[in-house]
């Protein structure tokens, strides 16, 4: 199968004198992966996260999505890729608030060019796929922490993205709400979507089959199945 990312040695260098944030990265992920990228503080994880989700482009190297070269794509493609093949959850839900949980999610299709009706009933239908059919109308103020993140993944996948990045989708949230996101996550890949989680937390990264370990800006381990994350 065609990878969906692939990153040949890829390098995002910022600053003067410069400083290697990604300092060579080659990877691929393939479609139908659960994968967690998983470093400490610096290691350069909103980097990578910049790069796979084309919001940034190295400063080296071939980085593509879908087989898409970013460094061939002018920004306007580069954002039109974004809005149909890949769905963005944050560790801050960034929900509207004063707006109901269906109108958020409605939104997520904003840029996917689908009539106002057929956004509402597509809303709905990812809420009722993330366990909130019973909250269309709340507001996030009115919602629980781990609520707020289910809508910010029903308007992340409203639009069936094949590809679902999330940047430490359940630091803002307890145990037990964190746990339910987790197996969120996993039941979406089940359903067909490739989903790569971006953590500093070893114990999320251990509950999903790949994990790829990162330091400095580079790869230092790469485990599949039940071994312990190097
Ligand atoms: P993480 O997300 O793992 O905390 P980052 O990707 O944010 O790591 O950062 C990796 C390294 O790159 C750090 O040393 C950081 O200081 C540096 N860095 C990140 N973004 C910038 C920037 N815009 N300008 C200068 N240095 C940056």
């Amino acid at each position: 199968m065609n990878p969906i990312i692939s990153l040949e040695d890829v390098q995002r260098s910022y600053g003067d004198p410069p400083v290697l944030a990604c300092a060579g990265v080659t990877l691929q992920i393939t479609p139908g992966e659960l994968v967690a990228i998983v470093g400490p503080s610096g290691s350069g994880k909103s980097t990578l996260l910049n790069l796979i989700g084309s919001l940034d482009r190295p400063t080296a190297g071939i980085a593509r999505i879908d087989g898409l070269d970013v460094n061939d794509l002018d920004d306007r493609s580069l954002s039109a890729l974004r809005a149909h093949r890949i769905g963005f959850v944050f560790q801050q839900f960034h929900l509207a608030e004063g707006v109901t949980a269906v109108d958020n999610v409605a939104d997520g299709l904003l840029y996917v060019g689908i009539p106002r009706g057929d956004r509402r009933r597509r809303a709905v239908a990812a809420l009722e796929r993330v366990g909130l059919g019973h909250r269309l109308d709340h507001r996030p103020n009115q919602l629980s922490g781990g609520e707020r993140q289910r809508v910010a993944i029903a308007r992340a996948v409203v639009g069936d993205p094949p590809l679902l990045l999330a940047d430490e989708p359940t630091g803002n949230l307890d145990t037990a709400s964190g746990t339910a996101i987790v197996d969120l996550l996993h039941e979406l890949n089940r359903q067909g979507t490739t989903v790569v989680v971006i953590t500093h937390d070893v114990g999320l990264a251990a509950q999903l089959p790949r994990r790829i370990a990162i330091r400095d800006g580079r790869i230092v381990g790469d485990s599949v199945g039940e071994e312990a994350v190097a």
